[in-house]
């Protein structure tokens, strides 16, 4: 199995005490679409933070190609875009300009021409010199999206990108997110909705309080669900 990413042995208690994470084994194959499924305080933001290196771990290992030194996990950080769960961004920015800033931070050079193709990927063009703050609700998603594109990144991380939003919303973002996979990009999303894993993922991991309990093909989980889902607490 060719694994992109690569999760052992992975803990995290909070200051408080909170064990959001209590041993997490994972691998995440590349070119996949990877759906972590989970109620509300399951532990998936805290995962997707630990592997972005946001959050730092009590214990275990993350590996990006192999690689889990310090030095060789920045490179890999670099390969990595993240669609946070929260809109944040800034309100008062102007979409081209956001997208550009985000690049600069993983220390690529600039490259109007990749800006111009994420936002025209993402139907952003003909906004690029709107203020953020006055776009509707999916088009604020889609400038996260640009941000977490800009740098090219061949891993995706998209926390919740659904939430909240109306269904034909989330019809265009499950677009979005194939079209992407078919470019070749590992994608790991996070969902409280079993019906948007069916739709997108490949395999599908199921979190409750800390613990991955199952993972599986998408077809072997579907019947798994059937039986477990109300004990996770899903719908
Ligand atoms: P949701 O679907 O609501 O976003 P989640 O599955 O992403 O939930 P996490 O946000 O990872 O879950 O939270 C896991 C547990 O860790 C929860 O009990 C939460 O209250 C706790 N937690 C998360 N962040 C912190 C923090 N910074 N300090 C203390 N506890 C935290």
């Amino acid at each position: 199995m060719d694994s992109v990413i690569s999760i052992k042995g992975l803990r995290k208690t909070y200051d408080a005490g909170t064990e959001a994470l209590k041993g997490v084994d994972l691998d995440i194959r590349r070119g996949e679409i990877f759906g972590l499924l989970g109620e509300n305080g399951a532990g998936k933001t805290t995962l997707i933070g630990i592997v972005c290196g946001l959050i730092r771990a009590t214990a275990g290992t993350v590996t990006v190609d192999g690689h889990d030194n310090v030095t060789a996990y920045r490179a890999a950080r670099a390969r990595i875009g993240l669609v946070p769960q929260e809109l944040a961004v800034d309100m008062f920015g102007h979409v081209r300009h956001t997208v550009e800033f985000s690049r600069g931070l993983f220390g690529k050079g600039r490259d109007p021409a990749r800006i111009e193709e994420v936002l025209r990927s993402l139907s952003l063009w003909d906004k690029r010199d709107a203020k953020i703050g006055d776009l509707s609700g999916g088009m604020k998603r889609r400038v996260l999206i640009a941000k977490a594109l800009a740098h090219d990144p061949d891993i995706l991380f998209l926390d919740e990108p659904t939430a909240g939003v109306d269904v034909s919303l989330r019809r265009d973002m499950w677009a979005l997110i194939g079209k992407l996979r078919d470019e070749g990009k590992t994608i790991i999303l996070t969902t409280h909705y079993i019906e948007e894993a069916e739709e997108m993922a490949d395999r599908i991991g199921v979190i409750t309080r800390g613990e991955l309990i199952l993972v599986d093909e998408k077809r072997a989980m579907m019947e798994k669900l059937g039986q477990t889902r109300l004990s996770v607490g899903l719908k």
